[in-house]
């Protein structure tokens, strides 16, 4: 089969299917061998490894994938691509398309039919539309990861990796950073995709830790108090937390919390590290449980 790596050969696909993009989908295709060979390796994969491939588009990285792993799984919401799939990946007897909605599947019972419910790594050339929303999926429904490793806007995965005192510190950094350990593997121009997306790309591979990396009580009080630290930026954490409406607890009680923790009064969210948050959150926590 023809590398589609090369634009010559996806112009050459996209013809003979007369393939119209989907904006609503984000479809913007990879066309350079170089950033797909960077993509696989970041994510490690060997003969030993079952991959989740979301968005394979017409098939450039999941060939590249098959080559590598022992096993792949791509799912792909567009229906107009499922038999070009089927031509550029005839070749392979170790990958099955699936044309779904990836945010409807159940990934657990996928993981553990196909896998045994042993750890999966998850690849992807993201739908820039719905890139935190997938992670964050992934992460909350607790599905069995290796890592995942996407190729995600620039802004977002700066985001992702940034800490305390960064501009780019925020509600999404502390959320992929309380499950997995984030590198930034490559930074990718818009020329490398056809059609060209307007931001620059990055690949960022998120390894999932072994143990958590903080003890918390209740990790949706955590997220809530993290979410509402950063929902009013330039007010102070106990302004921020005070006006949140996911929260419930008076000016008082948040002061006190952060007294108990070191913490002045007049300090920002942004400032806090994970640990910090935790701390914080299992003070509250306590306080409520024994009022
Ligand atoms: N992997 C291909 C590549 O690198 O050339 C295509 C990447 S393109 C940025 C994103 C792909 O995700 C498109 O093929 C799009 O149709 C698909 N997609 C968008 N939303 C999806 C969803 N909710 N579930 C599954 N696939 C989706």
């Amino acid at each position: 089969m023809a590398d589609l790596g090369n634009p010559k050969n996806t112009i050459a696909i996209l013809n003979k299917y007369k393939f119209v993009f989907q904006k609503k989908f984000g479809q913007n295709f990879l066309i350079d061998n170089h950033v797909l060979d960077k993509i696989v390796r970041a994510a490690e994969i060997t003969k030993d490894d079952f991959v989740l491939e979301i968005g394979p588009g017409i098939g450039t990285l999941t060939q590249h994938l098959c080559e590598n792993a022992r096993e792949v799984v791509a799912i792909e919401i567009d229906k107009m691509l499922i038999p070009i799939l089927s031509d550029t990946l005839s070749d392979y007897s170790n990958v099955t398309v699936l044309n779904e909605d990836v945010l409807k599947v159940d990934l657990n019972t996928l993981v553990q039919e196909r896998n045994g419910g042993k750890p999966i790594k998850v690849v992807a050339n993201l739908p820039y539309y719905i890139t935190t929303p997938i992670i964050m999926a992934l992460f909350e429904q607790h599905i069995p990861l290796d890592n995942v490793t996407v190729m995600v806007q620039k802004e977002v995965a700066d985001r992702m990796q940034s800490g305390p005192g960064s501009k780019d510190y925020g509600a999404l950094s502390l959320a992929v950073q309380y499950y997995a350990e984030p590198y930034i593997a490559a930074y990718v121009p818009p020329n490398c995709f056809m059609p060209r997306p307007k931001v620059g790309s990055a690949v960022i591979r998120l390894t999932l830790h072994k143990e958590p990396v903080v003890k918390v009580k209740d990790e949706a009080l955590l997220f809530r108090l993290i979410r509402a630290s950063f929902n009013q930026r330039r007010k102070t954490l106990v302004n921020g937390l005070k006006n949140s409406n996911e929260l419930n607890f008076s000016k008082e009680e948040i002061i006190n919390a952060l007294k108990a923790e070191g913490l002045s009064e007049n300090i920002r969210g942004e400032v806090l590290t994970l640990e910090q948050f935790t701390a914080l959150a299992n003070r509250l926590f306590d306080n409520v449980k024994n009022e």
